[in-house]
């Protein structure tokens, strides 16, 4: 049997990648001395410093280990045990948490919506609060957005206004999962502050591991009242890190030059030259309208498997089927065409 080849970079995901020079380095200048420790330190109190300038807002922010306990802890925050959460269908807090929003939370359930392209349709919000008013049903009280959205879309500051506007009607919460908002406040060219607190957000899980950092993410509460005792939720679950400097220094390397926007447009760049590449071959369908670093792709019968077996990683279990290619910080030119001209071959 032929060897299959061993590739340095894959397609799978952006969490594949490592870690980008930025974080590395901040990591590095952070790795000297003693300092003090679960975030009584100077990098903790300028990370957090260095987010509040970059949303130009009072905000409190708070370092996690991973997503799914920034998305579940910020999700617990908002909701009582009684309360219901609502999401898209494709939502990774109801498809890739495991429970945990629901646990957190001590038993909130999460609701789903419908919508095109991984969005939630606002008209869906108002139909999930009104079908039912009565005792018996738990009562939505928060919304959770994905940007950019596990079918690599992104929501439009005025898509984000229009859920924001069923949210004040109906007196719910705004969450925002955004493991990857990088790549959508680079793929909408706008700043920070006009897709989250301008319209509406009341907490964002910005990740920082998919854009480069070797682990991490920032919860970000624009709503204050949210925020309190919020330190004790994340120590409870595990999430206090004792040595928090190397959760902070990476985002100190990632903000204070623009590592964070530069690193993700680039993941975004690659997507699109993917994007072209893929368009000038037969027998295949782009599934979504590509917007941030990710290509979903309809492939023939049997071509994903050929492809898997000349050596390429990547995903097919995301969303609504396919095959989904992920550009990451590192993605270069040469790979687009090294997977190209292998899919190009395929019998
Ligand atoms: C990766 C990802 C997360 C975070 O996942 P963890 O593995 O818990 O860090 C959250 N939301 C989305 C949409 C993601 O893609």
């Amino acid at each position: 049997m032929n060897a299959v080849p061993s590739r340095v970079r894959h397609f799978a995901s952006d969490n594949y990648a490592g870690i980008c020079p930025e974080a590395w380095e901040a990591l590095a200048e952070a790795n000297h001395g003693h300092v003090s420790s679960y975030g009584d330190d100077e990098w903790t109190t300028r990370a957090a410093d260095q987010l509040r300038d970059l949303f130009e807002t009072r905000c409190e922010v708070f370092f996690t280990f991973n997503g799914t306990a920034a998305n579940s802890l910020s999700l617990a925050s908002m909701c009582q045990s009684y309360h219901s959460i609502l999401c898209h269908e494709t939502a990774h807090v109801e498809t890739d948490e495991c429970g945990a929003p629901e646990f957190f939370s001590n038993g909130t359930k999460v609701l789903l919506l419908p919508g095109e392209n991984g969005k939630i349709d606002p008209t869906g919000i108002e139909r999930a609060v009104k079908k039912r008013s009565d005792i018996h049903y738990p009562k939505p009280h928060a919304v959770s957005l994905t940007q950019a959205t596990e079918l690599g879309t992104v929501y439009s500051v005025d898509e984000i206004r229009s859920v924001w506007a069923q949210c004040k009607k109906h007196g719910l919460r705004l969450h925002m999962d955004g493991a990857r908002f990088a790549n959508a406040v680079a793929s909408l060219g706008v700043t920070p502050k006009e897709i989250t607190w301008q319209a509406g957000v009341d907490a964002l899980c910005f990740g920082g591991t998919k854009n480069g950092m070797p682990v991490g993410e920032a919860v970000v509460f624009f709503n204050l009242e949210l925020a309190r005792e919020f330190d004790y939720r994340c120590k409870q679950a595990g999430q206090l890190a004792s040595k928090m400097r190397f959760l902070a220094a990476p985002w100190v390397g990632m903000l204070r030059d623009g590592a964070w926007l530069k690193r993700a447009t680039h993941a975004n760049d690659m997507a699109a030259l993917l994007e072209n590449e893929l368009r000038a071959l037969p027998e295949l369908r782009i599934l979504f309208p590509r917007q941030a670093n990710a290509v979903f792709v309809q492939l023939t019968a049997g071509k994903a498997d050929k492809l898997r077996a000349t050596g390429w990683k990547f995903y097919t279990f995301i969303g609504q089927g396919g095959c989904r290619f992920m550009c990451a910080w590192d993605t270069q030119p040469a790979d687009v065409h090294a997977l190209v001209a292998d899919l190009r071959a395929l019998p």
